[in-house]
């Protein structure tokens, strides 16, 4: 038995394609809000660059759902999980004090995992088609993962006491 949805066709490649990217496009924007917050504004804008890579992903992956004529039926799920694995119970904990370096270790985690999602499936795959485009998918993450790998190559290594804070902000609702 395999965990996890099986990719019978294009529908539900593109089903969990257009959830992934929608998550991850969202999950970009948190994190450049969140560098900003904290006036780490070279890394917002590169959160915001991803954010919106993965928006022109989104619409792309539409287009094919519309070119394709898919019904989506039933809603996917992916949700981005933090490094630690998946023991980690809130998907993504973004303590308020991460540092560059842990939002570009996190975004790599899951850019990683995105790339392995659609090389599952692309393994998987019933059809030739369907293969051809989850190869082509994986094909992009990984180009995300590169992407993230030449950032991290430029971030200082995280300080030991990262999450010492002198002055902690109030709690916002
Ligand atoms: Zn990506």
């Amino acid at each position: 038995m395999t965990a996890g949805p099986r990719p019978a066709n294009i529908a539900e490649l593109l089903t969990h394609a257009l959830a992934l990217e929608i998550e991850a496009s969202e999950r970009y924007a948190d994190l450049a809000e969140q560098m900003k917050s904290h006036n780490n504004l070279r890394i917002a804008k590169l959160f915001g660059k991803m954010a919106d890579i993965e928006k022109l992903h989104v619409d792309h992956i539409r287009k094919m759902i519309e070119r394709h004529g898919v019904k989506l039926s039933e809603p996917a799920n992916y949700y981005w999980t933090s490094p630690e694995g998946p023991e980690t119970t809130d998907p993504l904990d973004l303590h308020y004090l991460m540092t560059p370096r842990q939002a570009l270790e996190l975004a790599r985690h899951n850019e990683a995992r995105a790339r392995d999602y659609y090389a599952h499936l692309a393994t998987d795959a019933q059809d030739g088609e369907t293969r051809r485009m989850a190869q082509e998918l994986a094909a992009e993450e990984e180009e995300h993962v590169a992407l993230i790998d030449a950032w991290l190559a430029k971030v200082p290594e995280t300080d030991a006491d990262w999450d010492e804070d002198d002055d902690p902000p109030f709690l916002q609702d």
